[in-house]
C-alpha cells in the first residue's frame, strides 16, 4: 500500500512549484516596493490566542481548528489565520517601540478542517499584510488599493471590490440588540445553527451559507451600516472618497461582516468572476480592539489576507505566467576518463554561476542528447574519449547545431563567455 496525502492537502510538484515561486517573488517585490517587511511566525500557537481573538462562535474556532495537546498538556492549534499570530508577535516583541507605524507582510501555510472542494483546502496558503498603529482612513484606503493594484499588476482585471463598515463596538452593541429584536420572531424559520447564533452571537448569522437563512436576513434584518455613529460614518465616507480618487471601483455590500469576531469599522473582500463558487480572492478589515483584547495597549490595525491557491487558479485560466527561457547547459561525458574530467568541468562551470547538469546515469550519447532536448537545454557540452585525447571539449548550440571545439584548460572561461 502506498500512503496517500491527507484529504484537503496538496503536493506541489516541480512542474507547479515554478508558478508558486513566480507568484511569491512577485508578491515580495511588490510589497517591498510598498514598504512592507516580512514577518514569520511559528506553525502553531496556544489555542487561546485564536479563541480569544477570532471568537468562539465563529466557524473557524467552533468547527475548523486543528487542536492538539503537547506532552506538557498545553492546548496548541495549527494556525488557521495569521492576524492573531502577527499581533501576538507584535506585542511579545515590543514592535511598537521600533516605529510608530508597523507595516508587515507574510506568505504562509494555514490549516482549517473545512469540507474540501475546488479552491477550499485543509492546508492552504495565504499572503497578506497588516498596518498597525493608525486609525485614520488613509490606512484603510492604502490596504485596499494596494491589494487591488497587486492583482491588476499580476494581470487579473476581472475584479470586484465589496466594502462595508461594521462600526465601532459601541455602535455595534446597540445594533445587535436591534438585530436580535428584528429576527427573534422568525427564529423558527432559521437553521439550527442560526437559532443558536441568535442567542449567542447574532452577527454571525450573516456567515450562514443556507439560502433560506440569507433570504430571511435580506427580508428582515436591519443593516449595521445604517446604524453607525457619526465618527464611523465619517471614517467610512473618507475611505470611499479616497478609493475613488485612486480609481478603485467598489460596491457597498451591507451584509459583508466577515466571519471573524475581531473586525471593526471597514471590512472588505475582492472576488474574481474567474473563480467558481469559492470566488473570494481576499478578505480583510480593521481590527481596532484586537491588540487591547490580547493584552496590549489600545492600538488600531488593519490588514488583508489573500488565498494563494485561488490567485494561482485565476492566473492559470488567464495563462498569465511569463515564459521563463531555459538557460541549461547539458554536459555529456562518455567513458570513464571523460566522466572524471567532465565532473571537474561541471564544478568549474557551476562556480562561474552557470546552470549546468551532467548525466549520472551513464547513458549513451543518443539517450543523453534526447534528454538534453527534453530538458530544453540551450547548449550541450560533449566530452568523449577522442575529444579528451585531443585535450578538447565540444560546445554545441541546440538551436542550430553549431559546434565549437574548445581547449579543455580554458573551457570553463570560454563557455561562460560564449553562452552569455
Ligand atoms: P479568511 O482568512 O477566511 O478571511 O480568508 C481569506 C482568503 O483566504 C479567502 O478570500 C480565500 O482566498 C483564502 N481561503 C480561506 N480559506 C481557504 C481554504 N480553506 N482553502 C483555500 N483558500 C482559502
Amino acid at each position: 500500500m502506498i500512503y496517500q496525502r491527507v484529504k484537503g492537502t496538496h503536493d506541489i510538484l516541480p512542474a507547479e512549484s515554478a508558478k508558486w515561486q513566480y507568484l511569491e517573488k512577485f508578491i515580495r517585490d511588490y510589497l517591498h516596493r510598498n514598504n512592507y517587511q516580512e514577518i514569520r511566525t511559528p506553525a502553531f500557537e496556544v489555542t487561546e490566542l485564536f479563541t480569544r481573538s477570532i471568537g468562539t462562535d465563529t466557524d473557524v474556532v467552533a468547527k475548523e481548528m486543528y487542536t492538539f495537546f503537547d506532552k506538557g498538556q498545553t492546548s496548541l492549534t495549527l494556525k488557521p489565520e495569521l492576524t492573531a499570530p502577527v499581533m501576538r508577535a507584535f506585542l511579545q516583541n515590543n514592535m511598537e517601540q521600533v516605529a510608530p507605524l508597523t507595516k508587515v507582510y507574510y506568505i504562509d501555510a494555514l490549516f482549517r478542517q473545512e469540507r474540501p472542494q475546488k479552491g477550499r483546502l485543509r492546508q492552504f496558503h495565504q499572503f497578506g499584510y497588516e498596518i498597525i498603529g493608525s486609525a485614520y482612513p488613509e490606512t484603510d484606503a492604502e490596504v485596499i488599493q494596494t491589494i487591488y493594484e497587486l492583482y491588476r499588476e499580476l494581470g487579473i482585471s476581472d475584479l470586484q471590490v465589496r466594502i462595508n463598515s461594521i462600526g465601532s463596538r459601541s455602535a455595534r452593541q446597540r445594533y445587535l440588540e436591534l438585530l436580535k429584536q428584528a429576527l427573534q420572531p422568525h427564529a423558527a424559520a432559521f437553521c439550527s445553527t442560526c437559532r443558536e447564533r441568535l442567542t449567542r452571537n447574532v452577527l454571525r448569522l450573516f456567515d450562514c451559507k443556507v439560502a433560506s437563512c440569507q433570504a430571511l436576513l435580506d427580508a428582515r434584518a436591519p443593516f449595521l451600516i445604517d446604524h453607525l455613529d457619526q465618527q464611523d460614518r465619517e471614517h467610512f465616507a473618507e475611505v470611499c472618497r479616497l478609493l475613488e480618487t485612486v480609481q478603485v471601483p467598489y460596491l457597498l455590500d451591507k451584509k459583508l461582516v466577515r466571519g471573524l469576531d475581531y473586525y471593526s469599522r471597514t471590512t472588505f473582500e475582492i472576488t474574481s468572476g474567474l473563480l467558481g463558487s469559492q470566488d473570494a480572492l481576499c478578505g480583510g478589515g480593521r481590527y481596532d480592539y484586537l491588540i487591547a483584547d490580547l493584552g496590549g495597549k489600545p492600538t488600531p490595525g488593519i490588514g488583508v489576507a489573500s488565498g494563494m491557491e485561488r490567485v494561482l487558479l485565476v492566473l492559470e485560466q488567464l495563462k498569465a505566467f511569463p515564459e521563463s527561457p531555459s538557460n541549461l547547459l547539458y554536459l555529456i561525458a562518455l567513458g570513464e576518463m571523460p566522466r572524471q574530467a567532465g565532473f571537474q568541468l561541471l564544478t568549474a562551470l557551476r562556480k562561474q554561476g552557470l546552470c549546468v547538469e551532467m548525466d549520472f546515469l551513464r547513458r549513451s550519447l543518443k539517450a543523453q542528447l534526447r534528454d538534453a532536448s527534453r530538458a530544453q537545454a540551450r547548449w550541450v557540452i560533449i566530452m568523449g574519449e577522442d575529444e579528451l585525447a585531443r585535450g578538447q571539449v565540444i560546445l554545441k548550440r541546440m538551436s542550430d547545431g553549431q559546434q565549437t571545439p574548445l581547449n579543455l584548460p580554458q573551457a570553463a572561461d570560454e563557455i561562460a563567455r560564449l553562452v552569455q
